[in-house]
């Protein structure tokens, strides 16, 4: 159930779970990124996570995993009123997903600067340096972008990650 009289405590155990997924992700073998679907209410409808090395497919990143799933599901044509949780900021190739599925809100924990940061992470992703605000600024206001600071949390399912890639 929504928080409702929280909103932001509510991001925040979304958040979390995010990370949580992302550590399911790294621990079945691939990258530590994970995502998931609200509903308007607050309740969760899907999750997913990166597959990219047990799928050998280079897209599939949580988050289009999770367009993926969302465009499969009754809720595919509801989704304005969604929000996608995302440990991470999501590049370029999900931003165009995320936009093309009409999801209504993104909130991320972790930006891809950070990200890009880590020790071995730049050389092991191939990374495009444009924020996804300003890769989906010229639509139409769809979807809403958030990015709620989680501090240590956020690195937590990369520590020790990249650098033995
Ligand atoms: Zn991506």
């Amino acid at each position: 159930m929504r928080s409702a009289d929280d909103p932001v405590a509510e991001d925040r155990t979304h958040l979390l779970h995010t990370f949580d997924l992302a550590r399911a992700a790294r621990a079945q073998g691939d990258r530590p990124f994970g995502a998931l679907l609200a509903d308007a209410d607050g309740a969760i409808l899907l999750t997913a996570n990166n597959t990219e090395i047990t799928k050998r497919d280079v897209t599939a990143h949580a988050e289009t995993n999770l367009v993926r799933a969302a465009s499969d599901s009754r809720w595919a044509s509801t989704l304005e009123g969604t929000t996608m949780y995302t440990s991470t900021e999501p590049c370029l190739m999900c931003a165009g997903a995320i936009y093309l599925s009409g999801i209504g809100r993104v909130v991320y924990a972790l930006p891809s600067r950070d990200l890009a940061a880590l020790p071995g992470a730049s050389d092991t992703v191939r990374m495009v340096p444009v924020p996804i605000a300003q890769a989906l600024a010229t639509g139409d206001g769809r979807p809403q972008i958030r990015h709620h600071p989680m501090g240590h949390a956020a690195f937590d399912p990369h520590l020790e990650y990249w650098k033995a890639q």
